[in-house]
């Protein structure tokens, strides 16, 4: 738990938000400002910074992925989804707590703006 981290701070519950899915080492929460019909966010429990971070711990990374895959079954997403990390300054990641953005809903155009 880090204090001064706004993900860290909706794991113990401190600031609210709408929590869809949770595990042991999971939770999954509505993103504030959606930007699809299903737009959910995906946190280890533990911090790491990004999906590079993330990637040294495996077993937390798979239980972000198996939540992530819950969370669409869950949210009816049977027509498919996007899973997103940005990650680091080019991608414009925000917050510094990794998290996988879940979109669906709705077919999601191009996947990248301009394109
Ligand atoms: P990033 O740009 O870092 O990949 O995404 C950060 C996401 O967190 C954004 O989509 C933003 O809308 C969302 N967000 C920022 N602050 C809050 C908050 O306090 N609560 C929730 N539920 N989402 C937030
Ligand atoms: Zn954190």
């Amino acid at each position: 738990m880090e204090n001064s981290c706004l993900f860290c701070r909706i794991v113990s519950g401190e600031i609210p938000a709408t929590v869809v899915h949770r595990t042991e080492t999971t939770v999954a929460f509505r993103d504030i400002d959606p930007k699809a019909p299903t737009h959910v966010l995906v946190i280890p429990v533990a911090h790491h910074a990004d999906v590079v971070a993330l990637a040294a711990d495996p077993s937390a990374a798979a239980d972000v992925l198996a939540t992530a895959a819950a969370v669409a079954e869950k949210e009816g997403l049977t027509g498919g989804f996007r899973l997103i990390f940005n990650t680091g300054r080019d991608s414009g990641q925000e917050v510094f707590h990794v998290h996988a953005h879940v979109l669906g809903g709705t077919p999601l155009g191009p996947m990248l703006a301009g394109q």
